[in-house]
């Protein structure tokens, strides 16, 4: 396997496990009435989700939702 699928196949796992994480921890908080904390983690799993989510090659952002096998910009195989 090449470096790119494997870094891509790490940043894949990153963005199905921070997101369910953080929602799980900004729910406790907002349980917990923490809402300002609670609205700061979802930001964070916001901006951590934008600045995975990119070809490890190029750099270019991948899109939303989406589950790319080649990267748009630079047609790299991603997976
Ligand atoms: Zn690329």
């Amino acid at each position: 396997m090449s470096d790119t699928k494997e870094a891509f196949k790490k940043k894949k796992k990153l963005q199905i496990l921070v997101p369910i994480l953080g929602l799980i921890v900004a729910i406790a908080l907002f349980l917990l009435s923490i809402r300002p904390a609670a609205v700061l983690v979802i930001i964070g799993i916001v901006i951590f989700s934008k600045i995975n989510w990119r070809c490890p090659k190029c750099n270019h952002y991948l899109g939303k939702g989406s589950n790319p096998n080649i990267c748009s910009n630079c047609g790299e195989e991603l997976q």
